[in-house]
């Protein structure tokens, strides 16, 4: 069979069953020296990857809907970002943007300034490697500012696992379990309902004049694309504001144009104190932003830093990344969409092991009656050429990159459909 030329306009093809001999081989001798705490869904060792195509080191070609966890939004190695990259890397690697200027770090945060929603005292950004750290920022400054420790946070919710973070993810007990004790103070309620922070918590278990921030995924990720009411949101809204509490958006998945506005946020009509993103932001490359209301960036010089956050080749990468994603592809994310969410439940109407298609713009979750479902229909798509991963509890996502096209959406919404039927035959 000969070598894929153009792969990012290549169809599905498997030339072996998955994982093929190459792959197989591979995984057998490198997986014994990497640390056991890695998921790895599939057996799946990629070659190199382009648009929304993966191919592995057998030459099988896949179809990818997660774009590594929401996080190519270009596509894979988009030419534009690549050129960034490598243009940045002949002029300046590394210099330390705590300790110096150079010209992409503020010009990145004045662009964040101008894509973030309306805001009179305008926006500051800190800029890190990941969105983990981007949520320790924001722990950090909500502390500083208001001179308080609790924090409030939502079952299902993912904020990252370094020991902050993790105190606030709530989504799965593996994530937690042995690594205790977490961050003292912090309280978690379900999603959505606001009414038992005012009515419960600030009557039972924290004065809320003690509470520095709540923080919340606008749209949970991790948790199972779970769409909340705008009512939820604004309720926080309010109830920060009654109470000098600092209400953080963690954006780090459903941010930068992924529902077909930069931010989700603008789908609720909430702006809160500080939006955290990463992931898409770089299309691959490490980079975290802390985009904060200038006014409560009280922190002083050396309060809070990073040796490589916001280090010049991802801000290159970033940089491209948003002239793509303002250029076209987050309107193509709303609109292409919109019918892969119709494709979706078009194809898996009636079928009994569905409970519900849900989504916005390239968010799309697909939650099954039984985690079993979620999991075979997985693994059978991945069988078939298309990657996918799973979420909450009985759930699929699909984020793909942001430049997908509608015939892509139809082979994969195909196989998608396909394998939930048989999966669900077989049960
Ligand atoms: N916050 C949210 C909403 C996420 O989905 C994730 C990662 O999945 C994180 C934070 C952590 O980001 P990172 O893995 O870049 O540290």
């Amino acid at each position: 069979m000969p070598e894929v030329t153009d792969l990012s306009t290549h169809p599905v093809l498997l030339k072996t069953a998955l994982p093929g001999p190459l792959a197989q081989a591979e995984i057998a001798r490198q997986k014994p020296h990497m640390s056991p705490s890695l998921i790895h869904c599939y057996p799946l060792m990629v070659k190199r990857a382009a648009g929304c195509m993966v191919e592995d080191i057998d030459g099988n070609v896949l179809l990818d809907v997660q774009a590594g966890v929401a996080t190519c939004s270009t596509g894979h190695c988009h030419p534009a970002v690549a050129e960034a990259v490598s243009r940045q890397m002949h002029t300046l690697v590394h210099i330390c943007g705590t300790d110096f200027f150079y010209p992409g770090y503020g010009e990145l945060c004045e662009r964040l300034d101008r894509l973030a929603p309306p805001n009179p005292g305008g926006w500051q950004t800190f800029l890190t490697n990941s969105g983990t750290e981007a949520v320790e920022a924001a722990i950090k400054l909500s502390r500083y500012h208001t001179g308080r420790s609790q924090l409030i946070a939502f079952r299902g919710g993912f904020h990252g696992r370094s020991l902050g973070s993790l105190s606030l993810t709530a989504s799965k007990p593996k994530y937690r379990k042995g690594f205790g004790p977490l961050t003292p103070g912090t309280h978690h309620v379900d999603f959505g309902d606001w009414e038992s922070i005012e009515k419960v918590l600030f009557h039972t278990t924290v004065p809320a004049n003690e509470v520095a921030a709540i923080v919340v995924e606008p749209i949970q990720g991790e948790g199972g694309y779970i769409i909340p009411q705008a009512s939820f949101l604004q309720n926080l809204r309010r109830i920060c504001d009654e109470n000098g509490i600092m209400l953080v958006f963690d954006e780090v998945q459903s941010g930068m144009g992924r529902t077909g506005k930069m931010f989700a946020l603008e789908h609720f009509g909430v702006t809160p104190d500080i939006i955290l993103a990463a992931k898409g932001i770089a299309s691959g490359m490490p980079l975290g932003a802390m985009i904060a209301r200038k006014e409560i960036m009280t922190w002083p010089g050396g309060s809070h830093g990073s040796t490589c956050g916001g280090n010049p080749v991802c801000i290159a990468a970033a940089l491209a990344t948003l002239d793509l994603i303002e250029g076209g592809m987050m309107q193509n994310a709303a609109v292409v969409g919109a019918d892969f969410k119709q494709m979706l439940s078009d194809g898996l109407t009636g079928n009994p092991g569905v409970h519900e298609v849900r989504g916005v713009g390239l968010m799309i979750g697909v939650e099954f009656t039984a985690p079993q479902i979620a999991h075979d229909v997985a693994n059978l798509c991945y069988e078939r050429g298309l990657l996918v991963l799973e979420c909450g509890t009985k759930a699929i996502r699909m984020s793909p990159p942001l430049m997908i096209t509608r015939e892509q959406c139809i082979v994969a919404s195909s196989i998608f459909t396909q394998a939930v039927r048989d999966v669900v035959n077989k049960q």
